[in-house]
């Protein structure tokens, strides 16, 4: 495993005598504060600010990030560390008049874990510390509730076990499993003390078994065994995942809060539950969430029982009901932003254990921050660093299409987790949704099924196009981390009976296996069985949105531009609000029907005179598809990239052909009928020319053959040995621009070369474009301004970038080749390497996703200095699928870029990206996305 060094102590601690490395809350009062989040992590730091607000917090300590610096560096703490807990320890006995896990009173604690960062569930968590077979006895006594006392030792075994001792939680399940259908029970509130007890026993028999000793009895020993194992929490492989994906450093390392325990478990006149201060899925001003009477933290955020709505408990315990409004609306006043918070009723009497800022859905995070403003809660100079960029994609994400929703295919009806639509086919375990989707791509759509997800399961997530769950509520973990993706969830169906093993779900009577169609309605809990049609998102959600938009807008200095290749996407980019085409990828334009046929003779053609009549066909096709981007993009300009990709990706793959030739003679009559329709576009009209159209096919296709196609015969290098294919594409432009300009379109071409790697390139296909334009505007009688640049996507490019401007008038980074080139990583095999450098943490983040700033970054920073050293006003872009990416776009902000261009869903993204990076500069905040 890979090994992290870990900065030493800061230089200021060789000068104090001490670290203080606990912080007390407790009586009113904290040594800490809500503004130490670095030292005391989120929660910590929470519970110090609500101690110190005099709000009903259960007392503890929190030993600060650095302890787990330190044990990250030297595999241990130092004794300072235990000696400053054993005087906290003592301070919360003395306060509590209890003594941990001993006496007829004893102390019992929780000990979580609560980084600088909310990460939830990704560490672990341990409660009931304390117990043992003495203390267990005494809180029987004490609460009068030997089943109470049984279920909380037991569970603390479990919990224990599994993270501490490192058992799986599986061996723990099978025994609570057995036993529940052993005494014919359902729920596990329907075990007694007895069973209960005999859990225990297993239990112990489990860890004896797995860890190779007794669980240990000692309280100060389990205290500083959790305490251990919290901090090595930080390393564990969810809680990585989950800071790659989040940009969390990974060097902040863990507090871990040690909290004397309170209990929701103790009957029904006790409970707990979560909750926000506004609805997270709408933003709606609302309260909102969720409780269990009679249970313990974990079993509301788990999913294992599905928990009411918050509101009832107006109905239940109306006092405790109206404190809870009361200190929630406090906390949201004073942290000025919508709060989610955990409590605990025990005996009628309300705790809080937690308020944090709350996750929210893209249209909640929008509506709060706009509905702040106007309550004169934040400013509009702070609303417009609320919502994450990413988030908007859910303003343009698809919702299903009603029309195509029959009644009788609507399977079940669960919790409305996550807003949007999704169709995709079902994967059963993470793993088999990140086969089945590929790594990142939209490809293949699938919705991963399960019971209940857990963190194991982020990278399928991260892969699907949608989450549906059978079990858990509106916070549980399916819900909460679909919400930060803007992906559409569907969680609790509990009619939907999930088979894993057997892959495959039960519902209505029917079965449907991996691979089957179905879709979900994030808005209404609907899961619907089939492919079912998407329709575009609401209007009136995209009304708040572009009051939003104008808000952060003015900030923006960049331009934002799309990637479209067709009339249909440049419009839809427009109404997004792209200003302009960055990237036109014409070789997208020739796969239509009929030009793939005339695209395929130009390619097989032997002379220079068949290549060109075969050009003449497809000039007009690609003039009609020019035509319909500019006077989409009527006033705004549009770069038109000349053909790029190697020539055999439009040409049968070979080693298909060898075997339609070497089995054609075997063949009967109605295998050759389909090869005939199969090889029509290549001139086979009946089954005879077959034997004469193939051999030639596979020659041709025999000589474009490449090893290495991607560093072949493509870009600008196409353009020069075929010249007259850049000649018919700078034709189809101008004669296209001409034209909807004599109709009053506001026109603005941009020809880029792609692949350029010296200046004589450059100078080659421009001097082609440029005689073509002059052709053109003759023959028309009519001129547009027009410019020829090129995209920089080679090392080499970048280095010689100040030649290169010499005859470029702009360039555009395709970082998506110039990551390929630069790392040597093959852009499309890269997925056999990247998931174990990810994991072994080689590499923090996928470097086609994220730019990375650190090595392809310097390219782009220098080619666009010396770029611009030859040409003062050189127009610089980027246009490789990081110009979506919101700490990419930063990144472009930074090094002086003109425009970035994305794809049309995430042009939201980049527009408030580029403009929060704009208000860093201008209001001077802490900017940067890497926290
Ligand atoms: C690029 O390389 O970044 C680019 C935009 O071009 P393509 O993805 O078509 O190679
Ligand atoms: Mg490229």
């Amino acid at each position: 495993m890979a090994t992290i060094t870990f900065p030493g102590p800061q230089a200021q601690d060789s000068k104090k005598t001490t670290t203080k490395y606990v912080y007390f809350f407790g009586g009113g009062k904290a040594d800490g504060n809500g503004k130490m989040k670095d030292d005391l992590g989120g929660k910590g730091a929470g519970l110090a600010e609500m101690t110190n607000a005099g709000l009903p917090v259960p007392p503890g300590f929190t030993i600060q990030t650095e302890a787990c610096r330190e044990y990250m560096r030297t595999g241990g703490v130092s004794k300072e560390v235990d000696r400053q807990m054993e005087d906290a320890l003592a301070k919360l006995e003395a306060l509590q008049g209890q003594k941990l896990g001993t006496g007829e009173n004893p102390l019992l604690v929780s000990v979580r874990s609560g980084a600088k960062f909310s990460m939830p569930g990704m560490m672990d968590t341990i409660l009931n510390l304390g117990l043992n077979d003495k203390s267990v006895e005494a809180l029987a006594k004490r609460s009068n509730n030997p089943r109470f006392a049984a279920d909380s030792y037991r569970r603390l075994i479990q919990m224990f076990g599994n993270v501490v001792l490192e058992i799986p939680k599986s061996a723990f399940d099978e025994v609570f499993d057995a036993k529940k259908k052993k005494k014919g029970v359902k729920l596990d509130t329907g075990l007694d003390a007895k069973a209960l007890k005999e859990v225990i026993e297993e239990y112990k028999k489990v860890v004896k078994k797995h860890a190779k000793r007794d669980f240990p009895q000692d309280p100060q020993e389990q205290l500083v065994m959790a305490r251990d194992a919290v901090f090595r929490s930080w390393q564990n492989e969810r809680a990585k995942t989950y800071r790659r994906l989040n940009n969390i450093d990974d060097m902040l390392g863990t507090a871990v809060n040690v909290q004397a325990m309170v209990f929701g478990n103790l009957g029904d006149t006790s409970g707990t539950g979560v909750g926000f201060t506004r609805n997270p899925s709408t933003g709606a001003k609302e309260f909102y969430g969720e409780f269990l009477l009679n249970a313990q933290g974990e079993d509301v955020v788990s999913g294992v029982r599905t928990p009411v709505e918050i509101l009832e408990l107006e109905r239940i315990m109306p006092d405790v009901f109206k404190q809870l409004r009361e200190i929630t609306t406090r906390l949201e006043n004073h942290y000025k932003d919508m709060q989610d918070f955990e409590f605990t009723i025990q005996d009628r009497k309300l705790y809080m254990l937690q308020t944090r800022n709350g996750k929210r859905a893209g249209l909640a995070a929008v509506r709060i921050a706009i509905e702040m403003v106007e309550e004169g809660l934040i400013r509009k100079e702070d609303a417009i660093f609320r919502p994450e960029p990413d988030q908007l994609v859910y303003f343009v994400v698809p919702r299903l299409d009603e029309k195509d929703v029959k009644i009788e295919n609507v399977l079940a009806k669960g919790l409305p987790a996550s807003p949007g639509g999704a169709v995709g086919q079902i994967a059963f375990t993470a793993e088999d949704a990140v086969k089945m989707a590929g790594h990142g791509t939209e490809k293949n759509p699938v919705i991963l099924v399960r019971a209940e997800t857990s963190p194991e399961d982020i990278e399928g997530m991260v892969s699907a196009a949608g989450i549906l769950t059978s079990r858990g509520g509106m916070t549980s973990h399916a819900a909460v981390v679909t919400r930060g993706m803007g992906k559409s969830c569907v969680a609790g169906a509990q009619e939907i009976d999930v088979d894993e093993k057997k892959r495959e779900i039960r519902v209505k009577g029917q079965i449907l296996r991996e691979g089957d169609w179905i879709a979900l309605d994030g808005s209404t809990g609907r899961v619907i069985k089939g492919k079912v049609k998407t329709v575009p998102p609401d209007p009136s959600d995209m009304k708040l949105l572009d009051k939003f938009m104008s808000w952060a807008e003015p900030y923006r200095t960049m331009k934002v531009r799309a990637n479209a290749d067709i009339p249909r996407d440049a419009i839809n980019a427009r109404k997004f609000g792209a200003e302009g085409i960055g990237l036109c990828r014409t070789e997208h334009m020739f796969f239509g029907e009929e030009k793939i046929a005339h695209m395929r003779a130009m390619i097989l053609a032997d002379t220079e005179e068949a290549r060109r009549a075969a050009l003449k066909k497809l000039l007009p096709m690609q003039r009609k598809d020019f035509d319909g981007v500019f006077r989409a993009m009527n006033g705004f300009p549009v770069t038109i990239r000349t053909l790029d990709p190697p020539l055999h990706e439009f040409l049968p793959p070979r080693e298909e052909l060898m075997v339609n030739l070497a089995t054609l003679q075997y063949m009967d009559a109605k295998q050759k009928k389909s090869l005939v329709a199969k090889y029509r576009d290549y001139g086979v009209k009946r089954a005879g020319d077959l034997k004469k159209v193939l051999p030639l096919l596979l020659k041709r296709v025999e000589q474009l053959h490449e090893v290495n196609p991607m560093l072949g015969h493509r870009g600008c290098r196409l353009g020069i040995t075929y010249p007259e294919i850049t000649e018919m594409q700078a034709r189809a432009i101008f004669e296209a621009a001409v034209a909807v300009a004599k109709d009053g379109i506001k026109v603005y071409p941009e020809v880029m070369i792609p692949l350029t790697a010296t200046v004589n390139e450059m100078a080659n296909q421009a001097a082609i474009v440029n005689r073509v334009a002059k052709d053109v505007f003759e023959e028309k009688g009519r001129t547009v301004e027009y410019m020829v640049g090129t995209m920089i996507e080679l090392p080499r490019a970048a280095l010689v970038a100040g030649e290169i401007a010499k005859e470029a008038e702009f360039f555009s980074f395709g970082t998506n080749d110039l990551t390929q080139t630069t790392w040597g990583f093959s852009r499309d095999d890269v997925n056999k390497i990247l998931p174990t450098y990810l994991k072994e943490g080689i590499i923090k983040q996928d470097p086609f996703a994220v730019l990375d700033q650190e090595g392809v970054g310097q390219l782009v920073k220098m080619a666009t200095e010396r770029g611009r050293r030859t040409r003062s006003d050189l127009k610089v872009g980027i246009c490789g699928e990081h110009g979506g990416e919101p700490s990419s776009v930063e990144f472009c902000h930074r090094v002086g870029l003109n425009y970035v261009s994305c794809s049309p869903f995430r042009v939201f993204t980049a527009r408030l990206a580029a403009a929060q990076a704009g208000a860093s500069d201008t209001l001077k905040v802490e900017g940067g996305r890497t926290k």
